[in-house]
């Protein structure tokens, strides 16, 4: 019998054969030319993901947090005024990595778990201060909450804020225009959407925040993380030229690379479509099994998790019968409904047989509980909905 689980987790994911093939191709010499010509492909590939022709994009070794910590080290200021767009765990984070660099932080909550702040508290806050910077996390992995960026970043921009937007959990999964929507600085990590294991921060700063990290008054307080020593190391790449600051993850770029050139090949449009339909069959049959969403409205739950409370007489011990099952599945983040909720992680190169098989031993697990579900409800649901919404 085959050992192996699917990994239905939110990141990191499954990954694609020629992606994992990447990775054990031999290591070259990070100014080898074969590998100069793809971290320089890798990074004029992020601009089309991104929807960024204009902006810069850096590639480092690091986590989605290290992204974070980039953003609010080369933009802020100490004394600048920040506003957090908060809908949970991991716009906490952002708000913390920007005290750390200075900033006095502001944070407009969701009035409960699993909402968003209105635009219209949004922005009071904004005209009532003078925000240097404003974070939005687009999709927070704790709630499975998604925000709209769209209308959120024309706030921040028409109040003078420069607008941040962590989409560790959206990029290359929920559509994301980084320069029609006026985002400033976008970021993510290699092991969600973007489909490479763990291990690449990877950020696209616009014009605006270049300049804004060019006209600093003090030093970046962070050596690793300052824009002053990979800026020449991005541009030389892009220009095909040997350089170094610190080693690039080799293998992890040439696995960028691959992942980057699939997303291109299947198209943005038609990449988050497909989630959105892959997304809707989970979630219709996730209704249908009696799961009520963490998200309290639709039109805010992201389209790359789902977050669901167990229902009553379940808990967090079916998490295991689940990967008896054969799929692994996430437990709770949010600190204040943790042990309430578990995730299902359903991005990148997720298919139709993936939210099958996840429904599948969601019912069966189910079935050895109290919960009433009606046997065979989810599966029936969730093929329903893929048969009315066909790729
Ligand atoms: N932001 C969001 C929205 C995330 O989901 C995560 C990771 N789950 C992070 C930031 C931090 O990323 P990492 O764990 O790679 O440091």
């Amino acid at each position: 019998m085959k050992q192996r689980k699917l990994l239905m987790i939110p990141g990191p994911i499954e990954f694609t054969p020629e992606v994992m093939a990447s990775m054990a191709l031999p290591t070259t010499s990070h100014v080898a030319p074969n590998f100069i010509e793809v971290f320089g492909q890798a990074i004029e590939r992020l601009r089309t993901v991104f929807g960024s022709p204009s902006g810069q994009p850096f590639v480092v070794a690091g986590s989605g947090t290290l992204a974070m910590d980039m953003a609010a080290a080369n933009l802020v200021e100490r004394g600048d005024a920040a506003l957090v767009v908060n809908t949970g765990y991991f716009s906490d984070r952002f708000g913390a990595i920007l005290e750390r660099y200075g900033a006095s932080v502001t944070h407009v909550r969701a009035p409960a778990v699993g909402d968003v702040p209105g635009l219209d508290e949004v922005e009071r806050t904004l005209k009532a201060g003078s925000y240097k910077v404003m974070t939005i996390t687009h999709v927070d992995t704790s709630t499975a909450v998604r925000v709209d960026v769209r209308a959120m970043a024309a706030l921040g921009r028409a109040h003078g804020a420069l607008v941040i937007v962590d989409g560790v959990c959206s990029v290359a999964g929920e559509a994301l225009l980084q320069d029609e929507w006026g985002i400033d600085l976008a970021l993510t990590a290699s092991q969600k959407a973007l489909g490479v294991p763990p291990g690449l921060a990877v950020l696209v700063a616009g014009q605006r925040a270049l300049e804004r990290f060019h006209s600093r008054k003090t030093p970046v307080g962070s050596y690793y993380s300052d824009w002053s020593e990979w800026l020449p190391i991005m541009k030389a790449y892009e220009q095909r030229k040997p350089s170094y600051f610190g080693t690039p993850p080799v293998n992890l770029v040439w696995a960028l690379d691959v992942s980057l050139g699939q997303i291109i090949e299947e198209g943005m449009i038609r990449r988050v479509d497909r989630h959105r339909r892959l997304s809707a069959a989970f979630k219709d049959a996730a209704s249908a099994m009696g799961f009520r969403q963490v998200p309290t409205g639709p039109l805010h739950a992201a389209d790359t998790l789902t977050a669901l409370y167990y229902p009553e007489g379940v808990d967090a011990g079916i998490l295991g019968r689940i990967g008896q099952f054969g799929v692994i599945v996430a437990g709770g983040l949010h600190p204040e409904i943790r042990a309430r909720y578990f995730r299902v992680g359903h991005m990148g190169a997720v298919n139709e047989s993936d939210i099958l098989t996840v429904v599948g031993a969601l019912e069966s697990a189910l079935s050895s509980t109290p919960a009433k579900t009606e046997p065979g409800s989810g599966l029936h649901a969730c093929a329903r909905s893929l048969n009315e919404q066909p790729s």
